[in-house]
């Protein structure tokens, strides 16, 4: 087996998606898993690796302040594959901490504080989740927004530690179309907040639906869109660990 490092990013771009799932859970094993926050493509992928990679363990990032819907989803997810979803959550310290001193609803005060509740309830047990892998696979595709044109489908990227892991987004270059194609022809379950209107999915109030025609992630913190020209709608799950 190729350690991390060994591997080249490059040679394995021109594997589609299934043959992904499969070389990452031949070679890793254990160490190979999908984080999913239950949008469509989530639920694609986890459907794949059901068939072509039974047992490659699914994670998620538990903010503790998702939607019912999406919890609901989990569950039926569980259900329907006979899988234990492996649930990472904010610090309970941490999180009381940081509500003692700024509130429940820092998000709204400024951009920093968006960005420190998402560090807690998202970025480090996402954080803690990885340094359980050395293969990660995501469910980022390039047309989702501007700031993920460039989404490479294998990369490798460094943790805070230094350690690498290989971060894969199998979809990258898949289209909504293609993904709606595959929910429907296999009958997949679908996040019932899209019906409402969005098309991205988050936590509670940070998330909105959007109107025809926005970006996807538009409906992320939107009270700071006059503030923020340009904002790249990131918690900073993928912004941290560049390719390397
Ligand atoms: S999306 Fe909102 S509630 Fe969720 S972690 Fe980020 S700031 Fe906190």
């Amino acid at each position: 087996m190729q350690t991390v490092e060994q591997v080249s990013p490059e040679t394995l771009e021109a594997l589609d998606a299934e043959a992904l799932f499969r070389w990452a859970h031949e070679n890793y094993g254990e160490r190979t898993g999908i984080i999913t926050s239950f949008q469509d493509t989530g639920c694609v992928m986890i459907d794949m690796a059901q068939r072509v990679a039974p047992g490659l363990r699914v994670i998620t990032v538990d903010t503790l302040r998702l939607h019912a819907e999406t919890y609901a989803l989990m569950d039926a997810i569980e259900k329907r594959y006979g899988i234990q979803i492996e649930r990472f959550q904010p610090d309970p310290e941490h999180l009381q901490r940081m509500i003692k001193q700024h509130g429940e609803y820092l998000f709204f005060d400024s951009k920093e504080k968006q960005e420190y509740c998402c560090t807690v309830r998202k970025v480090d047990p996402n954080q803690r989740a990885l340094a359980t892998l050395d293969v990660w696979f995501t469910g980022l595709r390039r047309d989702q927004s501007e700031f993920r044109k460039a989404t490479p489908k294998v990369s490798r990227i460094a943790q805070p530690s230094g350690r690498k892991l290989l971060k894969i987004a199998p979809l990258a270059d898949w289209t909504q179309e293609m993904v709606d194609a595959y929910i429907r022809e296999h009958g997949l379950p679908k996040n019932a907040l899209y019906d409402q209107g969005y098309t991205s999915i988050g936590c509670v109030i940070c998330t909105t639906p959007t109107l025809p025609g926005e970006d996807k992630r538009a409906g992320r913190w939107r009270w700071f869109n006059q503030f923020h020209k340009g904002d790249k709608k990131e918690c900073g799950i993928h912004i941290h660990g560049a390719g390397i």
